[in-house]
């Protein structure tokens, strides 16, 4: 939580760096069930009991999640219904810091921002914001700026502009591709610049590498269509 894409207003919010998206599966209704689960437990001043019920890291399931090497924060969950956070914020507990009891601590949280506030100038972040229909759909933007800026490239190029609003192709199209993230078991979320331009050649629209090609067919057609 520390710029206006972190927590942008609306009914957005984002808890991607927490790790929601490090879940093997990433599906809408599987994130919520998590963030649900780290919300009814979370007692602030106290570490969350992660151990039960739910997918989390310290299980050492291998197929829980993506990145073992990475961290599912159970200090996140929702600020309000459909807007998640971190629930140990000081902004949520009138200045009351909580932060150090995580495993980054309020410092590394605090001072953190995700490769998309390099990719994103304020133009796209504020498309991003204004065609979001919800966390979720936001969130995959934010993990996968390359893949949110093509979209909008293709909407301009298709429509001859990018409209927000219900049932907006942006916000469609971010759907989609969130179904085939899901698909393939490889970490989506990076915390580096240099480490997610990397790695999105493998699951990003804007990647020059054929296997993209269905996923960007499907998507082409579906903003044609809207
Ligand atoms: S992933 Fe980025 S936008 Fe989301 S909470 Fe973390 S720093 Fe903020």
């Amino acid at each position: 939580m520390s710029s206006s894409l972190c927590q942008p207003g609306k009914n957005l919010g984002c808890s991607a760096c927490c790790g929601i998206f490090n879940l093997q599966d990433i599906s809408r209704e599987n994130c919520d069930r998590v963030l649900k689960y780290f919300t009814g437990n979370y007692v602030h001043g106290s570490c969350p009991d992660t151990g039960d019920g739910v997918a989390v890291p310290c299980t050492g399931n291998e197929t829980v999640v993506r990145d073992f090497t990475s961290h599912i924060c159970p200090f996140q969950g929702y600020l309000s219904s459909g807007k998640p956070g971190c629930l140990a914020h000081p902004l949520v507990h009138h200045g009351d810091e909580g932060r150090h009891l995580s495993l980054f601590g309020s410092k590394i949280c605090g001072e953190f921002l995700c490769p998309a506030h390099s990719i994103l100038d304020t133009h796209m972040r504020q498309m991003l914001i204004d065609c979001a229909d919800d966390w979720y759909v936001y969130s995959v933007g934010i993990i996968d700026p390359l893949s949110f800026t093509w979209i909008v490239e293709e909407c301009r190029s298709l429509h001859g502009q990018v409209r927000g609003g219900k049932r907006n192709p942006v916000a469609g199209a971010l759907e989609i591709h969130a179904a085939y993230l899901n698909s393939r078991s490889i970490p989506v979320f990076h915390y580096g610049l240099s480490e997610y331009t990397a790695a999105a050649v493998d699951f990003s629209l804007a990647s020059p590498k054929e296997h993209m090609d269905e996923e960007r067919n499907v998507i082409k057609s579906f903003i044609s269509g809207v």
